[in-house]
């Protein structure tokens, strides 16, 4: 499913991104790292708004799409749009894990799993790095 040719809507160098970002924002959204559980900004945040990408600004998940997940990131149960997202097969790890990634510029976000009992309406779970988003309050 990767395509290292696709081209996005914001399309940046390495060098371009890392003159935007911070190295642990780089690390993240453009490495696919992951931030530690428990430390992430938005891990408990109950401020109503929208998240956005911290890379491109685009608008990725809704407030009130939030749930207490007790993971240690910020947990989503949709995306704002299906088309904001995009999904990767990933078996880093030695898990088979879907990867989710800003659909207009090709961040990492985090991962989403699914069929976990939260009882949510959609029992997804988008478990995604504050370090990947940014919060504008309503
Ligand atoms: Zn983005």
């Amino acid at each position: 499913m990767t395509d290292s040719t696709k081209q996005y809507a914001v399309q940046k160098s390495d060098a371009e991104w890392k003159a935007q970002l911070s190295p642990a924002e780089f690390h993240v959204l453009r490495k696919a790292g992951t931030e530690r559980p428990f430390v992430g900004e938005y891990t408990d945040t109950k401020t109503v708004g929208v998240y956005k990408c911290r890379a491109c600004d685009a608008e990725l998940f809704r407030s009130e799409t939030k749930f207490d997940s007790h993971c240690g990131w910020p947990s989503f149960y949709a995306p704002l749009a299906e088309d904001r997202v995009e999904y990767i097969e990933d078996s880093t790890l030695g898990m088979k894990r879907v990867e989710v990634r800003c659909a207009n510029c090709g961040s990492h976000l985090g991962h989403v799993f699914e069929g976990e009992g939260y009882g949510t309406p959609t029992d997804q779970r988008y478990c995604i790095n504050s370090i990947s988003l940014t919060l504008a309050p309503a």
